[in-house]
């Protein structure tokens, strides 16, 4: 508990309760101790690691205001901004509710057994006094009695189940501060002397919390080791991870001493499991990258973030940066953390590489266009999106790969040396791609511009194959599967329906559509029911003409000859394609590859050469050149300890 003055509510303070849990509202009190004549207040339209306009102020009710005993006047500005028709010297009440049901943790929640809120939805922004500490009670009621609160902001004046008082240096902090109220699992360990709390809410019994902890502790240490070194000091002196298990979800917000994450039920760690299932590996991803991005995204930033406005979109071109830089370490990470192995991180990148050689966009929309236009079209995706857009965490992720391996490959510098000498240099604070460029001349002895041109802001193809072979990893390309055969992207629950046709594939000349439910072929005047699209290898085995039965708005449509069938693929599928672009490489590399033996779930799949293979043309003149050892020391990219 701390001093009485410190415990004292701020000029700008909000007393919260979860009024009326079956209604999911949250009922605010807001008191300005000093306002402006015709003060001013909104609601942001976004909230920060989220790039879209979500119009928080839709759920907010029943705004009113009062000064004393008096009902004071307010004016809508727009959609979320307001004008109350107060008077200077005294202070200014304002009270109103929000409806909270959104499972994401983007917005806010509310029900029988959890609470959940950003202060972006549930916090009017008093213009003119962001800066000012802001003070937040959050009040329990009976149906609440049994529930906790957990929270990043600074406790002040609070009850031992978290009730009670906190504070923040601005709104900026407020808003960045996610609460979590209801009946959920805690456990605490400490990373390099940094106190972390891990708070799981909606998990089983058989949830393994020790587990969890134990990992999420090598990934918060390795992640501080990564940014400072052995004894440096990280940027936060304490850290909250608040998980969320649902039926089915994923997918985090990134704060700056704090992470919102939601993850199926299925992928916590169980007590008794002794390996790590697919869906745990996923959720230590999750864990690594928005630990990750406490440094990166929301220190070291976008220029355009150094001041939040939260009215508009805040555009910038650099995600593919701070989203697919974090993506690319947030499995590296993993690895040299030894929470995965060679083989998994190889299945990993594989998959990234798969993920873009099978988005058509990427010839279309550069990473930093992607950047620029996330607030239209990577968050608000639709059939198109794939022949439209290219993802900057993937490609993103990708960019960072081929500038760490080229840099290696030139044993001057590596990209972890740039990223700790961006964050000296900009004391963990905005940047400019500039800045990179100029770090990047220092560190590496040369320009890299060409590069950035290419891989950023063209829609060249990645050198990845070059560069991964330099490394003693070769692409092995694999048959194409049947979605990529066709050129489709579909669900396959409750039948076979389809998300979207990808451009120029076999799928699109025959006439397929998003939105069609595939349900059945016809082959050699016989018909046949289909659920899976694996299914087709039972009616295509012969290459023999098919016509696919679909349903679109309450019609049967026959379609004719989706396959070509001449060859039982369809005609320019990309699978296809890029089989033929790696395969003079493949060619080149199949007596290495043999050595070996190949999972075969993605179309380029990744292989390592032993080490003593490690012959790149220029690094076999070279052996003891300083790439090859700091690849061997980083564990990244070699033979036997990739
Ligand atoms: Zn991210």
């Amino acid at each position: 508990m701390s001093s009485p003055s410190k415990a004292q509510a701020a000029d700008v303070h909000y007393r919260i309760a979860p009024a009326d849990l079956h209604a999911h509202l949250f009922t605010v009190a807001l008191t300005v101790a000093r306002p402006a004549a015709g003060q001013e207040l909104s609601l942001p339209v976004w909230i920060p690691g989220s790039y879209l306009i979500r119009e928080f102020s839709r759920n907010l009710q029943a705004l009113e205001a009062r000064q004393g005993r008096h009902e004071v006047a307010l004016t809508q500005l727009d959609k979320h901004r307001w004008q109350i028709g107060c008077t200077p010297g005294s202070p200014l009440e304002l009270t109103y509710a929000v409806c909270a049901y959104d499972r994401s943790v983007r917005s806010a929640w509310l029900d029988a057994d959890r609470g959940f809120f950003n202060g972006s939805s549930l916090c009017l922004r008093v213009h003119g006094q962001e800066k000012q500490r802001h003070t937040l009670d959050i009040a329990g009621t009976s149906a609440t009695a049994q529930w906790s609160v957990a929270t990043a902001l600074e406790a002040i004046a609070t009850d031992p189940r978290g009730f009670g008082r906190y504070a923040a240096a601005d709104y900026d902090e407020l808003i960045d501060c996610p609460v979590e109220l209801g009946i959920f699992w805690v456990g605490r360990f400490k990373a390099c002397g940094i106190p972390h709390q891990m708070l799981v809410s909606g998990a089983t019994p058989a949830f393994d919390g020790q587990r969890l902890l134990t990992d999420t502790r090598k990934i918060c240490e390795t992640a501080i080791r990564f940014w400072h070194g052995p004894r440096g000091a990280a940027p936060h002196r304490r850290y909250l991870f608040m998980l969320h298990a649902v039926a089915e979800g994923y997918g985090g917000l990134e704060h700056r001493n704090c992470s919102a994450l939601t993850c199926g039920r299925a992928d916590l760690p169980r007590r008794q499991e002794s390996r790590a299932s697919e869906g745990y590996t996923t959720l230590l991803r999750l864990i690594s990258h928005e630990y990750f991005h406490t440094w990166n995204v929301k220190r070291l930033r976008p220029a355009e973030f150094a001041s939040y406005d939260y009215s508009r979109e805040n555009y910038t071109e650099l995600l593919w940066f701070f989203e697919g830089f974090t993506s690319y370490y947030d499995d590296l990470l993993l690895r040299r953390a030894g929470l995965i192995d060679d083989a998994t991180y190889l299945r990993l990148l594989g998959k990234a590489i798969n993920q873009l050689l099978q988005t058509p966009g990427r010839t279309l929309q550069t990473v930093a266009q992607a950047s620029f236009d996330a607030w239209v079209k990577y968050y608000r995706q639709d059939e198109n999106t794939a022949n439209a857009t290219v993802s900057y965490y993937t490609k993103g992720a990708l960019v960072a790969l081929c500038l760490d391996l080229t840099l290696r490959r030139e044993g001057r510098t590596t990209l972890d040396e740039v990223m700790r000498a961006l964050w000296a240099r900009s004391a963990g604070g905005p940047i400019t791609q500039a800045d990179l460029c100029a770090l990047l001349h220092t560190l590496a002895g040369r320009p890299f511009d060409e590069e950035l041109a290419q891989w950023v802001h063209s829609t060249a193809e990645l050198p990845l194959a070059d560069l991964l072979a330099a490394h003693g990893v070769s692409l092995k390309a694999e048959p194409p599967q049947w979605a990529q055969r066709l050129g489709l992207r579909v669900t396959e629950n409750h039948g076979l329906h389809i998300k979207s046709v990808l451009r120029g594939g076999a799928a699109e000349k025959a006439g397929l559509a998003a939105g069609d439910e595939w349900l059945g072929v016809q082959v050699q005047g016989q018909g046949w029911r289909i659920r899976q699209l694996d299914e087709m290898a039972l009616y295509l085995g012969s290459g023999t003409a098919l016509t696919a039965l679909v349903a679109r708005d309450g019609r049967l449509l026959q379609l004719e000859r989706p396959v070509d069938e001449r060859t039982g693929r369809g005609a320019e599928s990309l699978g296809c394609r890029r089989k033929n672009r790696l395969h003079d490489h493949h060619r080149q590399r199949k007596s290495l590859c043999r050595r070996r033996r190949h999972r075969r779930d993605g179309q380029v799949q990744l292989c390592r050469r032993l080490q003593g293979r490690l012959h790149h043309p220029q690094l076999g003149n070279h052996p003891r050149h300083p790439q090859t050892r700091d690849c061997r020391r980083q564990r990244f990219c070699t033979g036997r300890r990739l």
